[in-house]
């Protein structure tokens, strides 16, 4: 269970969270969607202590996340950017993680296989192309098994068979009953992933729920148009 409470967060002047109220309390994907800029990897990293908030409180099973570092072994996390050291080879990088997470973590050659990592262990990850950084990012997170799941732009530079093999890992993921909270670009990779949408709009959360209700409530024929009505809301 996941409790935020009043949560702001300000660079300088700008203010990007606006005080954001969000309970997620049930098990699922839930997408955060919102124009660029709107504070998804924000709210993402005050989840992850990476960002902390001028002001709120972020509470996961009831413990506030300040100062209380533990937790975080609980999040299995895909960054939108990756900063991986380019001099290192991609088994190089993959045992580092393991060492650095204590944790054996699963079978990764089945998740090495099913990515088509195989022929890219050896090589170094400078020298890789984005589609195939991306799989190594998304083998990174799915190597372990944490009851949360967090995926900054999973989708970013994938071709249409990773896009299927992504789905197909995450709907497991799902099954097995954690929770999963992602962002993503694709709208019809989101619309067929999610159990809830979480839309922010100038700092603030300004629609949660099914795709259905939100096709409902904007009165749109599809899940895409309805997004772009949700869009034509921002004060430009
Ligand atoms: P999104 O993920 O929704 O595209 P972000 O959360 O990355 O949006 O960014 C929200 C806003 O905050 C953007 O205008 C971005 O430029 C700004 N921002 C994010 N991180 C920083 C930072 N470390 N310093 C200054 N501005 C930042
Ligand atoms: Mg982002």
């Amino acid at each position: 269970m996941i409790e935020i409470k009043g949560l702001h967060k300000s660079f300088g002047k700008l203010e990007v969270l606006k005080g954001i109220d969000l309970t997620i309390d049930r098990k699922g994907v839930f997408s955060i969607l919102g124009p660029n800029g709107s504070g998804k990897t924000t709210l993402i990293k005050c989840i992850l202590g990476m960002v902390l908030p001028n002001a709120g409180e972020i509470r996961i099973h009831g413990e506030p996340v300040r100062k209380h570092w533990k937790y975080r072994e609980k999040i299995d996390y895909l960054p939108q950017i990756a900063n991986f050291p380019g001099n290192l080879t991609v088994k190089e990088l993959i045992r580092m993680i393991k060492d650095l997470r204590g944790q054996p973590g699963l079978d990764d050659s089945r998740l090495i296989d099913r990515l088509g990592l195989q022929p890219f262990l050896g090589k170094k990850l400078a020298h890789l192309s984005g589609g195939t950084r991306q799989k190594v990012n998304l083998c990174l997170t799915f190597m372990f098994e944490s009851p949360y799941i967090i995926l900054d732009e999973p989708t970013t530079g994938l071709d249409p068979t990773a896009l299927i093999i992504l789905n197909e890992m995450i709907e497991e993921e799902r099954r097995k009953g954690k929770v999963i909270i992602m962002t993503s670009h694709i709208m019809s990779f989101v619309e067929e992933m999610s159990d809830e949408i979480i839309f922010l709009l100038e700092g603030n959360v300004y629609f949660r729920g099914t795709s259905e209700s939100l096709k409902e409530q904007t009165k749109e024929p599809d899940f895409i148009h309805a997004i772009a009505n949700l869009l034509t809301k921002q004060n430009v």
